[in-house]
Parts: structure tokens; sequence; C-alpha cells
């Protein structure tokens, strides 16, 4: 039984819904430790056999954001700050996570958070992880 998970910024100008059959209680939460995760307090939350849609209301309030091996778009809102997810486009195909901390109503079960480092990763291993780990893309603001 698929359920839409739905998030957004705090201003609501973009946002995602994430559809899995995966109960929220069973969800893989990553404590991503780089930097930029660590400073939004970001829980990444994904599912290869799910999909995601990141919309933008107000395109002009998308900001897309590349640091450290640039392989993925994080996208924060421009208006608020908040940062919602990212996306990796690889061979023509995307995949995406979703930050538990913008979902709309954060599941009372959400207890499954591992810290994770991946600062060993070269671009290779990155990209290989993120296309067997994220969620499949079904659109994104371009
Ligand atoms: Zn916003």
């Amino acid at each position: 039984m698929q359920h839409d998970y739905a998030g957004s910024c705090h201003c609501g100008a973009i946002g995602f819904t994430l559809r899995t059959s995966i109960e929220p209680s069973d969800w893989s939460i990553r404590a991503c430790q780089c930097s930029f995760c660590r400073a939004h307090d970001a829980l990444s939350a994904s599912d290869p056999a799910g999909q995601v849609t990141f919309v933008a209301s107000s395109p002009e309030s998308l900001q897309k954001y590349r640091f450290g091996l640039r392989t993925a778009d994080f996208l924060l809102c421009r208006e608020c700050g908040v940062y919602i997810g990212a996306v990796i486009v690889s061979a023509g195909d995307a995949f995406g996570i979703v930050n538990a901390h913008a979902l709309k109503k954060t599941p009372a079960n959400l207890t499954k958070v591992s810290a994770i480092s991946y600062d060993t990763e070269d671009i290779a291993g990155r990209v290989t992880r993120r296309e067997e780990r994220w969620t499949p893309v079904i659109d994104f603001p371009a």
C-alpha cells in the first residue's frame, strides 16, 4: 500500500511528494555528517522502490546548490532558506532524497536515524550509491 508524504519549505514556494509503501517507522533515515547537512540538521530519506516529485510553485524561489564533488543539486528556497532535498541526474535518470525535517507532518514513529559520513567516496562511488539508494524522480523543476 503506497502512501504519499508531502513536504515543503517554510513559505511553501518549493516542495515534494514522496510516494512509498514503506512505513515511516521502517524508513532508513540518514543524518549525513557533511558540513551542509549538519548546518541544516538534514535527515535524508529515500526509497529505491518509491517515487518522488519535486515542485516549485514559485520557480524563482528555487535555488540549486552544488558543493563537494558537485554531483547533485541540493534544493533550497531563496525566500525562506529551507533545504527540502536533492536530485542527481545520471545517464538520463534522476534520483532524489528528501529532507525528512521538511515533511509537512513529521511521522511520529520516525526513529531509525543513523549518522553517516560519505567523505571517503569518489565520484563514481557516490553516483553509484545514489542510483541504488535514492528514490527515482518522476518530475523536478529543470
Ligand atoms: Zn520557502
